[in-house]
């Protein structure tokens, strides 16, 4: 009953319970799957800082999890209603992500490096750019002209005071973008959250000029660490709409009309001490020795690189 307290934690800020919506495959329109995972969300109350942050912990708690059969795509169905899906992401405030930045910039900066050797200048938009860590980089280390999207109204005040670029709060459809305007767009772990992806690839692709690289990271449903895991796999939760696999992901692109360039597995750095809480939810038995071992060690602020196998990135190019 404990754990229970910690997700019944109500929040006056948003609808508690989300309404679900049955939809159609987000790829190909198909309306006949396979269940993959049963619903093991049941109605809970939903609370966007716990079930809507980047750094959640509320492993193995998903709507049902279907597959399918036309195309192959992974989905939850039924899924929250969009409505619900924007007011959690706007309401959301992420803490942890703060504290774990150091590991995000040295990520993004590996990104950079890649991404340059496609686009080396010019105009950067990032979707969903959260606190701006992301945009910092591109900006004050690059040198692109960078600007943003982002949901969440406490992240986008936080990354406005950060870059000289302009961050637009609310939805990518809504946002005041220039038709052919940019150089780079980049979905940083982003996809895997909308209702619709193909809405927003479209928007993606009118927004980039022809020759304009999209970058877009996802994990990969069908990578061997996803299938070892099986249910288990720590990608599977509530705010995790869309399951992507390289094969999936680049066929929506190439239905809104992208060239793919590039797809690249993706090293993420994290801190010691934030990998081993990562475990916590799953084997405590574990994660406790572990992080004493660490601060013994004096290891547990430094940052490591994990490469799972089952994080990707695509570089399309607008033709
Ligand atoms: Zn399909």
């Amino acid at each position: 009953m404990e754990k229970a307290s910690e997700t019944l934690r109500t929040t006056d800020r948003v609808a508690a319970v989300p309404p679900k919506v049955d939809v159609a495959c987000p790829l190909c329109g198909a309306d006949r799957y396979v269940v993959r995972f049963p619903d093991r969300f049941e109605g809970r109350p939903l609370d966007p800082d716990v079930h809507y942050t980047s750094t959640s912990n509320a492993y193995g708690q998903h709507g049902r999890i279907v597959k399918c059969r036309s195309c192959s795509l992974v989905y939850m169905n039924p899924r929250p209603h969009q409505q619900s899906v924007q007011d959690n992401y706007a309401a959301v405030e992420d803490t942890r992500y703060v504290e774990e930045e150091q590991g995000r910039v040295e990520t993004f900066t590996e990104s950079l490096e890649h991404l340059s050797r496609f686009v080396p200048s010019g105009r950067l938009l990032d979707v969903g750019c959260h606190i701006g860590t992301f945009l910092e980089v591109a900006e004050s280390a690059f040198g692109y002209e960078v600007s943003g999207v982002e949901p969440s109204r406490w992240a986008a005040a936080i990354a406005r005071e950060r870059i000289n670029g302009s961050v637009h709060c609310g939805p990518i459809e809504d946002a005041p973008i220039v038709e052919g305007g940019y150089d780079v767009v980049t979905l940083w772990d982003v996809i895997e959250h909308l209702p619709d992806p193909a809405i927003d690839i479209r928007a993606i692709f009118g927004a980039l000029r022809p020759g304009g690289i999209f970058a877009v990271s996802t994990m990969d449903v069908e990578s061997w660490f996803a299938r070892i895991m099986g249910r288990r796999w720590p990608w599977y939760m509530q705010m995790h709409l869309v399951y992507f696999s390289r094969a999936t992901l680049s066929e929506m692109l190439r239905r809104e009309g992208f060239v793919i360039d590039d797809v690249v597995l993706h090293t993420r750095r994290v801190r010691v001490s934030y990998l081993i809480s990562r475990l916590d939810a799953y084997a405590p038995f574990i994660s406790k020795p572990l992080a004493a071992l660490a601060r013994r060690l004096k290891v547990a602020d430094r940052t490591i690189g994990v490469k799972l196998g089952d994080i990707f990135t695509v570089i399309a190019r607008k033709p």
